[in-house]
């Protein structure tokens, strides 16, 4: 089937009214955790041909991220979904207002290759859920996940409600020129801005969700073991191809030496081999070559060792580094952590104030003042104190950019108002009615509305 055909054909089925039946969201939710943990094997295997993710880092960052979103709709569904009873005003006395959330209509999800399952599912779990019909794309870059997700979605679910469509950027293009109720884009600002352009054309919201140069400071008056043990986790996880992960740290220098040999250490223990299941490859020949290349050998710390065959590049510290190198200039994205210490804390937090905003920034301190100027002054997406990434696994808290870091943002709640849209209805009683506000006007009915208004 033609993709415009799809497309058209979800745009009917949403117009019979079918996804608006909370049954047949959680039908279809179940279905889709059923499909998941059906194929979960195939899963596995598929994102380990692409970048030898193990089973272990894709259960708990991506399948258990699914299937906790999938639990969270079923069980909140009925009370999002209900209409919200606001209070209504003097001047619309007899009244009753309320906010309906309903579905936007036909939503494309284009996912990023990183965590590839992830960011292509769960924006069509919380889609679903606000009972839409989904298109979904995901990277192309990650052919055989893409190949995974494909094969599960439309042997499994109606094409005019669910389909996944395998491309990469002609397919995207093309569909970009298609007109849908809400686009929800995950990757890089680059593309972002492609997909904001051709968006435009057809009036379409978006849902930017980019990247960006995160940083995480470290003071002396943190608990540096427990930061360096947080740090690495964070930064090498999936080698480092992670949207949150500390792009770069800045270490009060007093505590500097002592704090990059805590790092060092939490490096051996972990184990980062070329053969580890623990550590991820570098996902193609491209990102390999373009990541060694922001490694200035005069100012490795750490690692350094790579091996072309295997896309393996060794965890590495690089320290001395200033704003002008070349590690400073992109977002990363890479096993590669620089190190910048600096003496005051306050002249360090207004030098990243003036660059662009990130999508996640952390703090490591027990400093009370710290804390209150790192949130206060700093504008990022998401971060948190004392520890990396872990704010995305509260789906209390909204995830997404801010600035040159995106637009929107989803999990839990957020996400469900994400893909609704925010009805009012006021509904009046048909008794009572002054004739105060039609006309003929006079001055006395002028000061009768405006003691009212
Ligand atoms: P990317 O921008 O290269 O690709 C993302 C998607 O866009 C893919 O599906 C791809 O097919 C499509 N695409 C690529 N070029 C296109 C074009 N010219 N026209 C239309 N579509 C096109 O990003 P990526 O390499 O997959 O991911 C890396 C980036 O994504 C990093 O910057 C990272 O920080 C960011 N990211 C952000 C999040 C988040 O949640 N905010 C999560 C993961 C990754």
């Amino acid at each position: 089937m033609e993709i415009q055909e799809v497309v058209s054909k979800q745009k009917a089925f949403f117009k019979t009214q079918q996804t608006k039946n909370i049954r047949f969201r959680k039908m279809y939710l179940e279905k889709l955790r059923d499909v998941i943990l059906q194929n979960e094997n195939l899963l596995y295997e598929a994102i380990y041909k692409d970048f030898g993710k193990s089973k272990f880092d894709t259960f708990t960052t991506e399948i258990s991220f699914i299937l906790n979103d999938i639990k969270y709709y079923l069980k909140n569904l009925k009370s999002l979904s209900k209409p919200k009873k606001v209070r209504t005003n003097l001047v619309n006395q007899i009244g009753k207002s309320r906010i309906h959330s309903e579905p936007l209509g036909n939503i494309l999800v284009i996912g990023a290759w990183n965590y590839p399952y992830q960011l292509s599912l769960s924006p069509i779990v919380v889609a679903l859920a606000a009972g839409n019909s989904c298109i979904l794309k995901p990277s192309e870059i990650a052919e055989n996940t893409m190949k995974a997700m494909v094969k599960i979605i439309n042997e499994n679910f109606p094409p005019e409600y669910l389909f996944a469509y395998e491309g990469g950027i002609d397919e995207t293009t093309e569909l970009l020129k298609l007109k849908f109720d809400k686009i929800f884009f995950t990757g890089s600002t680059k593309v972002g801005n492609i997909v904001y352009k051709a968006a435009a054309e057809n009036l379409t919201p978006v849902v930017l969700e980019l990247g960006g140069k995160s940083p995480a400071i470290i003071t002396k008056d943190a608990n540096l073991e427990v930061a360096a043990k947080r740090i690495i986790w964070g930064k090498f996880l999936n080698a480092g191809q992670t949207c949150v992960a500390p792009d770069y740290l800045l270490v009060e220098e007093s505590v500097q030496e002592q704090f990059l040999e805590m790092l060092r250490k939490n490096i051996q223990q972990f184990k980062y081999e070329p053969e580890s299941e623990h550590y991820t490859k570098i996902i193609n020949k491209k990102n390999f070559e373009r990541l060694i290349k922001l490694v200035n050998h005069e100012k490795i710390y750490v690692g350094g060792e790579y091996d072309e065959e295997k896309l393996y590049i060794e965890p590495t510290i690089l320290t001395n580094i200033n704003w002008k190198d070349d590690v400073m200039q992109e977002e990363i994205f890479g096993p590669i952590l620089p190190v910048i210490s600096f003496t005051n804390f306050n002249l360090i937090l207004n030098e990243i104030i003036e660059l662009e905003k990130p999508l996640a920034a952390y703090l490591f301190t027990n400093n009370a003042e710290e804390k209150e100027s790192f949130t206060n002054k700093l504008s990022f997406g998401g971060g948190c104190i004392n520890d990396v990434m872990m704010h995305l696994g509260n789906e209390n808290l909204p995830f997404g950019g801010v600035g040159n870091s995106g637009i929107g943002n989803y999990h839990g709640k957020f996400g469900f108002e994400t893909f609704s849209h925010q009805k009012a209805v006021l509904q009046r009683a048909t008794w009572g009615e002054p004739d105060i506000k039609y006309p003929p006007y006079s001055e006395k009915k002028l000061g009768w509305i405006k003691k009212f208004m």
